[in-house]
């Protein structure tokens, strides 16, 4: 009958923490979302680990030194760090975090499981309303297929992210909402359904 209006007491909605197993393909249902849906934003990491190739930098990730990292870490600047797979800095830079969802867009942080625990802990302190989505593979078998089929893993390196996999799938009770990627547009729209209900935007 009458539309939704929108609260005037908070004009944004939860900032959304997007994590799950290694090789679920998050990264790629951010992708998707953020092709079908360009008003969300998606904060930019920094890094350690070296481009790959077609990577940009200010665009995938602010690739960086281990020293201008850890000085950035130690200024405070980051809302969460992680070591990720033992081999590289990964690190969530929280001023335009805070930007985004003060201007009222829908803001997304793609991070690993240890990163959103993390996000848990200083939320309070921090201010931040947070919504914890979990993507999770359609099984433990689709997770191995997609693991090994991308190939750009040596198989000792795959042997050792298939046994971190089983552990962070059972952090799923840990979150709010799960999103299981069957397939990357479904997944997408699913998230964005979720946005949409969160920043109280028509669909
Ligand atoms: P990749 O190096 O393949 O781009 O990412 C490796 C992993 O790092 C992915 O699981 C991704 O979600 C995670 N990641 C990317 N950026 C961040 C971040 O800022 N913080 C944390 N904790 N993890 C991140």
């Amino acid at each position: 009958m009458t539309s939704p209006v929108q609260s005037s007491a908070s004009p944004s909605g939860r900032l959304l923490v997007l994590s799950g197993p290694t090789a679920v393909g998050k990264g790629t249902v951010e992708a998707a979302l953020r092709a079908a849906h360009p008003e969300v934003w998606v904060s930019v990491s920094a890094t350690t680990r070296a481009p790959r190739p077609g990577e940009i930098n200010g665009v995938n990730y602010w690739f960086m030194t281990d020293d201008e990292f850890l000085a950035k870490e130690r200024a405070g600047e980051f809302l969460e760090t992680a070591v990720v797979h033992g081999m590289a800095h990964y690190g969530t830079p929280l001023a335009p975090v805070q930007e985004h969802l003060a201007a009222g867009v829908p803001t997304i942080l793609e991070i690993d499981l240890q990163g959103a625990r993390r996000v848990r802990q200083r939320a309070a302190e921090l201010g931040l309303e947070v919504l914890f989505v979990f993507i999770a593979p359609p099984s433990f078998d689709e997770l191995r297929r997609r693991l090994i089929g991308r190939g750009t893993e040596t198989p000792e390196q795959q042997a050792r992210r298939l046994e971190t996999a089983k552990v962070e799938l059972a952090a799923e009770s840990e979150f709010d909402v799960t999103i299981v990627n069957a397939t990357v547009d479904e997944a997408a729209e699913e998230l964005w359904r979720l946005i949409a209900q969160e920043y109280g935007i028509a669909e």
